[in-house]
């Protein structure tokens, strides 16, 4: 029987959303006009599409404008540039993301360097990461920033804590680590190099699983009383044929084991949008302060 508590990032979201709505509210009536946040996507990815939605609907909810722009799929480099150079500019918009991945043509790197660090919601500009490393303030990257956030609703200690992140990535693994790192954890990172992850998330007091393999972490590999974070979101078919969502994390078997558990969906995915929003409002009212 499941005897883990569920981290409930959907609620935890859906209070966040409230907070940064009424703090707009009353910005606004002194601003003059609100917060605004532009999504660059080119080509026609759905999965690309459903996730903009998603961040506009959530947008709208808030009382955040969109600037979202839908390119086609030949459109340059050169033009993207030029629309990053002018948003740069636009006072109506705080916040800026080029939503992955890119047609093949494309330099997503040398995009993400033109823009504006103070406007870069998604926090992954060098100047943001680079902030995150020497540990000065900034935007910080949304799906870790939403870990630890979940983390610290629940109250959750993590200093002098072992915490063990499943995965390198820089959208991901890395940021988690410095963040973890941040809040006093002792942190060890696995990849696919690594030998015998069994051993290493067995000692984990806090376990991250950000690999994009579904099933990989198991009940066995997780320490009895353990707080198991699963960022992983993978469609699968399952055996009656139908597509749904899982994470890396064997749900049904690793509930019986940890103290805590994040679902997917329901968990990380929700409190990654909410920090987009937050990072967005919070570059607004930077912006606006004198
Ligand atoms: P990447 O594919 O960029 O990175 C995956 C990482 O996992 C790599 O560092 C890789 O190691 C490591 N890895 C792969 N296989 C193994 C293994 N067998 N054992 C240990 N480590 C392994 O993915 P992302 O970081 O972008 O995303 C990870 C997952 O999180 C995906 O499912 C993605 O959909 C999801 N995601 C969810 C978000 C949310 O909002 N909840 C936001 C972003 C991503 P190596 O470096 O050696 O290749």
């Amino acid at each position: 029987t499941q005897t883990a508590k569920i981290l409930d990032g959907k609620a935890l979201a859906a209070k966040i959303q409230k907070e940064l709505a009424a703090t707009i509210t009353e910005s606004q009536l002194k601003i003059g006009r609100p917060p605004g946040l532009a999504v660059l996507m080119v080509g026609d990815n759905p999965a690309s599409a459903a996730y903009i939605s998603n961040k506009e609907r959530a947008c709208a909810k808030v009382g955040i404008a969109s600037f979202g722009k839908h390119f086609p799929t030949q459109t340059s480099q050169t033009e993207l540039e030029d629309v990053i150079a002018e948003l740069n500019q636009d006072e109506q918009v705080n916040g800026i993301l080029v939503q992955l991945p890119l047609p093949k043509h494309l330099d997503a790197i040398s995009l993400l360097h033109r823009i504006a660090p103070d406007k870069d919601a998604d926090g992954l500009h060098p100047v943001n990461l680079g902030r995150l490393v020497r540990g000065e303030a900034g935007l910080r990257s949304c799906t870790p920033a939403g870990v630890i956030r979940l983390l610290e609703e629940y109250k959750i200690p993590l200093l002098g804590k072992q915490a063990v992140v499943v995965g390198r990535s820089i959208l991901v693994g890395k940021p988690m680590a410095l963040m973890l790192l941040e809040v006093d954890a002792t942190v060890t990172i696995a990849h696919s190099r690594t030998q015998d992850l069994k051993t290493i998330t067995q000692n984990a007091d806090i376990l991250i699983a950000a690999a994009g393999i579904p099933g990989l972490i198991t009940a066995q590999m997780v320490k009895l009383g353990a707080v198991v974070v699963d960022v992983g979101i993978n469609r699968i078919t399952d055996s009656s044929g139908k597509s749904r969502l899982v994470g890396d994390i064997d749900f049904s078997t690793t509930a019986m084991v940890a103290e805590y558990i994040t679902p997917v969906p329901g968990g990380i995915g929700p409190m990654t949008v909410a920090m987009l929003l937050q990072n967005t409002v919070s570059s607004y009212l930077q912006a606006t302060s004198n």
